[in-house]
């Protein structure tokens, strides 16, 4: 069988064409205030992380002002929670984007959670995470989101269907695992000490896989028919799955890069210009009331 390529480049500057006609409406309702998304990330010896570069570009692209804080190597928790308070009581900013990983000295879980909800565009916190899990409304977590995004577009269904994730962190995992559930399928949720994971991932009808090893998942472990997600990503561009082993047994597959990547940044844009569109709502006069 040959399989499908769910290309994630395509549909991710679908959502940015689209994205930059709700920038235009907001410029023109707003006067000129454009959607701001402001990125903390780790200061790198290129200055800034390449992810966040591609972030910078992303926003360019569509019209949203980016803000970024670079965190030195020696900063402590208490200087990124002063800065998210900061850019919490900023009107002007309508996203904040805590990047992983920040420097080791900092509590990174004290900083996502510390992310006002209207604002936390990026899904991590404990609070977001909590109430999409439970289907109340907050952005959900960028990747997991992503996943779903893609999965919608090429048409593949999951209702009724036996995903595995394998990987439970909290940014990626565990919000992929809630929104698979969400959508019907039937998940399982693996990790480093589940027993027999080619057995595991052998039963997958959907599989996503999150273990930030290169190629940990072997292509001969997957069920025929197959449709494989890989959110894993590693310099210069090696993913968590080895599909050269897969013989072309899986129905579709994510390309790495280019797959799940894309369109993870199209979705954190995407959250952000909802959040300046609800905050322009929210400032608006009420409408008029006919007599
Ligand atoms: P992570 O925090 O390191 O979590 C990795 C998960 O994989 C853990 O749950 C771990 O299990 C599990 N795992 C590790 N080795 C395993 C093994 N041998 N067998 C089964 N499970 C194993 O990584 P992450 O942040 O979720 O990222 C996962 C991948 O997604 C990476 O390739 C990363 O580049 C990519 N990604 C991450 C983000 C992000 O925002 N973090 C965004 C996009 C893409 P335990 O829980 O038992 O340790």
């Amino acid at each position: 069988m040959t399989p499908l390529v769910l290309d994630g480049r395509l549909p991710a500057r679908e959502v940015e064409t689209r994205l930059a006609e709700r920038v235009r409406a907001l410029l023109a309702r707003n006067g000129g205030a454009a959607p701001t998304l402001a990125v903390l990330a780790a200061e790198t010896e290129a200055g800034q992380p390449e992810s966040v570069r591609m972030k910078g570009r992303a926003c360019g692209r569509v019209g949203v002002a980016a803000l970024l804080t670079l965190v030195p190597a020696a900063a402590t928790t208490a200087f990124v929670l002063a800065e998210i308070a900061r850019l919490n009581g900023d009107p002007r900013v309508h996203g904040i984007f805590v990047q992983h990983p920040l420097p080791p000295g900092v509590d990174e879980r004290r900083c996502f959670d510390a992310v006002a909800l209207a604002k936390d565009v990026g899904g991590d916190s404990s609070h977001s995470f909590g109430r999409s899990a439970l289907g109340a409304s907050a952005f959900g977590a960028a990747t997991p989101a992503a996943v779903m995004r893609l999965l919608a577009h090429h048409g593949i269904p999951l209702a009724g269907r036996e995903a595995v994730v394998a990987g439970r962190s909290a940014m990626v995992g565990k919000p992929m695992a809630m929104m698979l559930l969400a959508a019907d399928a039937t998940v399982t949720v693996c990790h480093s000490r589940s027993r027999d994971l080619p057995a595991l991932v052998g039963r997958a009808e959907i599989l996503v896989a999150a273990v930030g090893r290169p190629h940990l998942i072997r292509g001969s472990w997957l069920r025929d028919g197959a449709v494989v997600i890989d959110a894993g990503y590693h310099p210069p561009g090696i993913g968590d799955i080895d599909l050269t082993e897969a013989a072309g047994r899986c129905a579709a597959y994510t390309p790495v890069p280019g797959g799940v990547g894309p369109m993870t940044i199209a979705v954190l844009l995407e959250h952000t210009v909802s959040a300046a569109e609800r905050a322009a709502a929210s400032d608006a006069p009420p409408a008029a009331r006919p007599n």
